[in-house]
């Protein structure tokens, strides 16, 4: 099959997606195919309620604040001493934006693997009827298993019907069993330490006695095959025949693409301090395939959002798309210089969250090795 369908009928897919988006925060009362999976939120924020709430973000932040924010994270080490953010002067206090543009490519991926196991009583399904073929690795209905659009991963394996197939076992040409190794089918493990193998003593001065050890056969019995001479098909466990059936190994991913626009004035922190930030979402949409969002208003966002859209995942060839979410945000970010007799020193308050980024220098850092902080490995 070279379409490869979701599901062995596409006439069902709306179903589906009907169903198991409804378990999710996304689809509620829709109806649709999975080539047309509608956006999540289309009615992004005005540009006036993002202005509206940065703004309040922004005038909640005082100096009050700035200084409590570095103050508590300041305390978070050990060696840190708290004289400068409680005294020195708050020299600038700068808004430089940041924004957070995400790609993410909700993929799920099908591999048959094969699994030969001695044929056991029981054990062997067979098909139900004579016209019972086995399904193509798509054709597997997977819906019951189906995860949440857009988990990290999930991983599930399920036997493909009628893959059965029942063969003599090579090991042993289907006789159950094998030659013994250790007395190679002669049953004699060894000779007789008592005797030498003779059956019977030598005696100078009297007949020969009868050798009791190896009860006069002048030799020891295999003790791995009971003197049998044969021992039992590890392979097939003794049943002569093979089963080997298909498991299908299905995954879901999600394959997420970031992309960082930063200000030159935040231009020196590292990318992956703004991946946890929380700032308000700017568009959120979901289809099968996105396409750049489109701002009336904004070159650069329009430019930005195909920019992210450009960095879409590789799917891998044994993977199918399911649906696509594009996202950008905008994260505040208030850089902030201290100054005291000439000396200065730059942070940044990230995200709603207010986090705390400090690139390397504060002025009052006594750490010589003597704590458990670590810090004087960067000193
Ligand atoms: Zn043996
Ligand atoms: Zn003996
Ligand atoms: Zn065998």
């Amino acid at each position: 099959m070279d379409d490869k369908p979701l599901l062995s009928e596409k006439a069902e897919a709306s179903e589906i997606w009907d169903s198991y988006l409804r378990t999710t925060s996304f689809g509620r009362n829709a109806s649709f195919t999975v080539q047309e999976v509608p956006p999540v939120n289309q009615t992004a924020p005005t540009p006036q309620a993002i202005g509206h709430e940065l703004q309040s973000y922004r005038q909640n932040l005082d100096e009050i604040e700035i200084r409590e924010l570095l103050i508590d994270h300041i305390g978070h080490r050990c060696c840190w001493g708290s004289r400068p953010a409680r005294t020195w002067k708050i020299l600038a206090v700068e808004d430089c934006d940041v924004y957070v543009g995400t790609l993410d490519t909700f993929i799920e991926e099908r591999e048959a693997k094969t699994q030969t196991v001695p044929l056991i009583g029981g054990n062997y399904n067979g098909k139900k009827h004579e016209s019972d073929s086995e399904p193509e690795l798509w054709q597997l209905d997977m819906r019951s298993q189906f995860p949440a659009l857009f988990v990290p991963f999930k991983e599930t394996k399920v036997p493909v019907p009628n893959s059965e197939t029942v063969d003599k076992c090579i090991g042993c040409i289907g006789r159950g069993v094998t030659v013994c190794p250790t007395c190679n089918a002669n049953r004699e493990m060894m000779k007789c330490f008592v005797c030498f193998g003779r059956g019977f003593t030598a005696h100078e001065d009297r007949p020969n006695t009868f050798c009791g050890y190896c009860n006069g056969k002048g030799y020891l019995p295999c003790l791995n095959c009971d003197s049998r001479g044969f021992i039992k098909c590890q392979k097939c466990q003794g049943t002569g025949s093979l089963l080997t059936s298909k498991i299908a190994v299905v995954r879901w991913k999600t394959l997420t693409k970031r992309k960082v626009s930063a200000t030159s004035g935040a231009g020196s922190v590292p990318e992956k301090v703004f991946h946890r930030a929380e700032g308000v979402e700017l568009c959120n949409t979901q289809a099968y395939q996105c396409t750049p969002a489109y701002f009336a208003d904004s070159y650069f966002l329009n430019k930005f959002s195909s920019e992210v859209i450009s960095l879409r995942a590789e799917v891998p060839p044994s993977a199918n798309v399911i649906c696509e979410r594009h996202t950008i945000s905008i994260v505040p970010v208030t850089r902030v210089t201290m100054e005291d007799r000439g000396e200065t020193f730059t942070f940044y308050i990230i995200g709603f969250g207010k986090e705390i980024y400090m690139k390397d220098y504060y002025p009052a850092r006594f750490c010589w090795g003597l704590c458990p902080c670590l810090e004087w490995l960067r000193v």
